[in-house]
């Protein structure tokens, strides 16, 4: 595969984008996004799994910039659950959840439940001529009682492996070095860097 001089972020998420433009500033590609076009469409997430929707969403946007597209997608899969709500975390508590509800839900769920694992597990897809996909997971556990005011989802309720702070009480330098979308980020970085010329 050639080296990749322009990257299309196929998000329809302001602050997702700007994460994602941050994370890959150090590289010499040209960052386009759904920002930059009049005419933004959301692609529907609506397949079983992570790797499916990622790859749904950067076909879609590929083919219709002809720039190598770039998606992710994350959810939480806690291990009690059978790895719920997984896919659908962004709707666990119905189709207009809030973060909030969505907390609640899970809570409530697991009400009395012993075994508290839980990881984010992140799938981001590039698609240019090729399709291919790096994962990230950050392992931890769900905690009783929400904690912590920043971050967003489920971050005041999961608690990373060795912290003894959750998502929401740490800095987003600290949350990004080991969170599942840093890791699948740090993944497509080594491979973009690595690439021949
Ligand atoms: P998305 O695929 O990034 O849109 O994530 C789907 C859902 O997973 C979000 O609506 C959140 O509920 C949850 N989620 C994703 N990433 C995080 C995170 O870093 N912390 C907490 N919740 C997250």
């Amino acid at each position: 595969m050639k080296k990749l001089s322009r990257i299309f972020l196929a998000s329809a998420n302001p602050n997702k984008i700007q994460e994602l433009q941050e994370m890959l500033s150090p590289l010499e590609i040209e960052l386009r996004s759904t920002l930059d076009i009049e005419e933004n469409v959301e692609v529907v997430e609506d397949l079983p799994t992570l790797e499916g929707n990622a790859l749904k969403k950067a076909k879609f946007w590929y083919q219709r910039t002809g720039i190598p597209s770039l998606s992710d997608d994350t959810g939480l899969e806690v291990e009690a659950l059978g790895g719920e709500p997984g896919v659908y975390s962004a709707r666990y508590a119905g189709p207009d959840a809030t973060y909030e509800d969505n907390v609640l839900k899970l809570l409530e769920e697991m009400k009395g439940i012993e075994n508290r694992s839980a990881r984010f597990r992140t799938v981001v897809a590039l698609v240019s001529e090729k399709e291919l996909l790096f994962e990230g997971v950050c392992e931890g556990e769900i905690i009783l009682q929400p904690r912590g005011e920043r971050g967003f989802g489920y971050d005041p309720v999961f608690l990373p492996d060795g912290f003894n702070r959750t998502f929401a009480e740490l800095n987003a330098e600290e949350k990004n070095r080991i969170s599942h979308r840093g890791r699948a980020l740090q993944k497509l970085i080594g491979f973009l860097e690595d690439e021949p010329e």
